[in-house]
């Protein structure tokens, strides 16, 4: 008799998004001649920039002659691609990363996914709360947790972002081994200081752990003193792998397209303590499991770091933010504490009562559609996200309807 892989049976369904549809999908019916706004989903509206575009339509007729086609290419991705990650996502920022320690993946969700399947079965995970749902969810497939009580993991090492630490939270009191980290944060917006990072970066050390770094939402700091990349601490290199998309960055979130850092110097232990080199496991499981992102896509995310790329994407980063700055200040002025926006496209708002009847209270009256914090964590509650993605127009104009329903 087939069986189940029972972990599955342990998952909370996640009804955040399909909650969220059904409220906004009864209200419209309703309310027909009511238009919705919606400022809830963690996706970009804007085009790809048009180097992109131009490097697919090239690369596209390349295949289509004998003599330019491409078939199966490198798994970890084309040199072309991983030179330019490396020189400019890091040697550019002083980070030691080499061209082979950046793995090309089609996208930053599977990768944070997969990536808990090159470690042991019983180690001991650290995770945000709130949270972007895949590193807990694909934990608890694996087998790395409990059941779920009172919206928790059994056995997992809850990592609280609140008021009372700015949503930065500081390293646990007890050892752990797996430690995800997300900065500038989804849900929250926040960003963690260099000296923050440290404090990390040494815990991880000491503890013989391993940082998951996430940064899909690097490009959209602004404030100089903010780290871009785990590998600007010192140290880092031995215990940190980082994770970053095309994403956030340039528009690729239907396109797919990310990268996985991989230092040669991260080492993990088997359970008579000998150390093993991690890359080389990834590299064994990525080349097993994976079979490259498509040439063109590939070219087109390397259009990125030309010149006119870096303009472009960097008109397009500026776009969301200058929403995101737009959406704080009016939120700020309507009396509520918020974070996030200067340096990342969510605003974290703290609203001061439970989430999802101010989600109803937006949706209701102001036809405006956040996020509930609640859907990202016990810590969250209390909380919505509004998110930068969307059009001016719609920005503007949502924000002149929240601010007259919340009068
Ligand atoms: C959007 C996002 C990503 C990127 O995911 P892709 O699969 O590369 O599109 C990664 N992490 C977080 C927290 C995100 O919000």
């Amino acid at each position: 008799m087939i069986r189940i892989n029972e972990n599955y049976t342990k998952l909370k369904a996640s009804y955040l998004f399909s909650d969220i549809a059904k409220r906004v999908t009864a209200y419209v019916a309703a309310n027909p001649s009511k238009p919705v706004i919606r400022l809830g989903i963690g996706d970009v509206t804007e085009p790809l920039p048009p180097v992109c575009i131009e490097a697919l339509h090239a690369a596209t007729d390349e295949l289509a002659k004998r003599a330019t086609f491409k078939g199966y290419g490198p798994e970890q991705g084309y040199a072309f691609l991983r030179e330019a990650v490396a020189q400019h996502d890091y040697a550019a920022r002083g980070c030691q990363i080499e061209a082979d320690e950046i793995f090309i993946s089609d996208g930053s969700k599977c990768d944070c996914g997969n990536l808990q399947e090159i470690f042991a079965q019983d180690i001991r995970l650290a995770i945000p709360d709130p949270v972007y749902p895949v590193y807990v969810d694909t934990n608890v497939m694996a087998g790395r947790t409990g059941a779920s009580v009172d919206g928790r993991y059994q056995g997992v090492t809850y990592l609280e972002s609140t008021p009372a630490n700015h949503y930065v939270p500081s390293v646990p009191s007890v050892a752990t081994d797996l430690i995800y980290l997300c900065f500038p944060n989804n849900p929250t917006g926040a960003v963690a200081t260099k000296a923050q990072l440290t404090t990390w970066v040494e815990y991880a050390k000491k503890n013989q752990a391993i940082i998951l770094f996430d940064s899909a939402y690097e490009a959209y700091i602004r404030n100089p003193a903010i780290p871009h990349s785990i590998y600007e601490i010192p140290g880092a290199r031995e215990v940190a792998i980082e994770f970053r998309s095309f994403s956030k960055t340039a528009g690729f979130t239907g396109t797919r397209c990310a990268y996985t850092v991989i230092p040669k110097a991260l080492l993990a232990w088997d359970h008579q303590g000998q150390p093993h080199a991690v890359h080389a496991l990834w590299n064994r499981r990525h080349t097993t499991k994976f079979n490259g992102v498509a040439y063109p896509i590939q070219k087109a995310a390397a259009a990125i770091y030309t010149a006119a790329g870096q303009q472009q994407t960097s008109q397009l980063i500026n776009f969301y933010l200058d929403n995101a700055k737009l959406i704080r200040e009016a939120m700020t002025k309507l009396g509520f504490s918020c974070i996030g926006g200067d340096n990342a496209p969510y605003i974290w708002i703290n609203t001061g009562r439970d989430s999802w009847a101010f989600f109803d209270t937006l949706l209701n009256n102001a036809q405006v559609v956040c996020t509930p914090g609640a859907g990202f964590g016990q810590c969250g509650e209390g909380h919505v996200r509004i998110s930068a993605f969307n059009s001016r127009e719609n920005v503007e104009a949502a924000l002149v309807r929240i601010a007259a329903a919340l009068k």
